[in-house]
């Protein structure tokens, strides 16, 4: 209480295409990745207290790309491009899969990975493979079942505890139920994401 809030600056920074052209100047990053549907732009709207801040990445010529919001202090949060799409041509899915496997696992300012499921569809097999690209670099994933205010309390707890279940070979995972009309989880959420952002200032020096 009291402190600057971790996204009270926050602001577009930049649209990205291919791996080369990520940021330089980034000294630690966490990244939103989910379905195309499963609620990610609403989640991070939710998170950071803007309504409609990651609309941006929804804007024409920003779909299939990586989107950077800035933190302030060389800190970003990357809105990565949502996937599942029933119909897109191989080439895009080529295209995305060499773009986000690629952030994944070469981007070292990358800290942690958010992924945004719907709290009804969980872990569909895009989302286990996007798992399984980050999981070798071990570093942490936290799983935002969203849409929680579509299932009873009691379902929601049971699809929280499969899914962390399910998760228990990726190290460092965590899990969590969402909402993101009632904000219901934002500050938990807020709270990972710092630990990510600042453990890596106190390890940093
Ligand atoms: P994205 O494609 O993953 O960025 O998904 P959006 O954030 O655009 O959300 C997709 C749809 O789900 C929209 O109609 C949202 O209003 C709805 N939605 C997103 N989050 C929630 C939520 O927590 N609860 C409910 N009931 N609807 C949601």
């Amino acid at each position: 209480m009291g402190q600057p809030g971790l996204f009270q600056d926050i602001a577009f920074h930049s649209t990205v295409a291919a791996v080369a052209e990520l940021p330089g100047h980034s000294a630690a990053e966490v990244a939103f990745a989910g379905r195309s549907n499963a609620g990610k732009s609403s989640a991070i709207n939710a998170i950071v207290n803007r309504h409609r801040l990651a609309f941006v990445s929804k804007t024409p010529g920003r779909t299939q790309a990586i989107n950077y919001f800035s933190l302030g202090d060389e800190r970003y949060l990357v809105d990565l491009p949502g996937y599942g799409y029933a119909k897109v041509s191989k080439d895009l899915k080529r295209y995305w899969e060499t773009l986000i496997s690629g952030y994944l696992q070469q981007r070292d300012q990358l800290r942690g990975l958010v992924v945004v499921m719907d709290v009804r569809h969980p872990l569909t097999e895009l989302d286990a493979q996007l798992i399984n690209w980050f999981v070798p670099t071990a570093k942490p994933i936290h799983v935002l079942l969203t849409k929680a205010d579509k299932l009873t309390r009691q379902q929601g707890i049971t699809q929280l505890r499969e899914v962390t279940q399910a998760l228990r070979n990726a190290p460092q995972s965590s899990a969590q139920l969402f909402s993101a009309p009632s904000r219901q989880g934002a500050e938990e959420a807020e709270a990972v994401l710092k630990g990510w952002l600042d453990g890596d200032r106190a390890s940093g020096g």
